[in-house]
Formats: C-alpha cells, structure tokens, sequence
C-alpha cells in the first residue's frame, strides 16, 4: 500500500488532506469509496484491481473514521 501524497496530523494519526476534506464535504462519497473498494480473493481490489488496500480504500476508510471523531452531537 501507498501512503497518501500528504499527511495531516489528527486525533487518529496521520490522514490525508483527501481525506479530511471527503470527510467535511462528502461523507457518504467516503463511505461509498471505503464499501466499494474491498479486497477480492487474490488480495487486489475488486474495483481498482491495484494491491489491497488501494488508495482510495485508505482515503474513503479515513474519511469515515475522521467524520466519526468530528461530528457534533444531533448532527
Ligand atoms: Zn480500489
């Protein structure tokens, strides 16, 4: 796996400004890319084809775990 091009320090370690970004404007496009972009049986993608987890795996899976940490109660 490659890491993603920059990093942001947050509460959960180091997360691309994707994804932070994903998580602000989009969170269900996040959590779409982190269900679509799962492992087949040979360890590649089933969408991309590239090495499990795939970029956009990584991005969308920190998205979602960013706009959990983030979003305000009765939001
Ligand atoms: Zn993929």
């Amino acid at each position: 796996m490659q890491p993603p091009p920059t990093g942001v320090p947050t509460a959960l370690g180091t997360v691309s400004e994707l994804a932070l970004l994903l998580a602000e404007l989009h969170p269900t496009a996040a959590a779409r890319l982190a269900c679509d972009h799962v492992a087949d049986t040979s360890g590649r993608c089933r969408l991309c084809r590239s090495v499990w987890p795939c970029t956009l795996h990584v991005i969308g899976r920190d998205a979602v775990a960013h706009a959990r940490t983030t979003r305000l109660p009765g939001r």
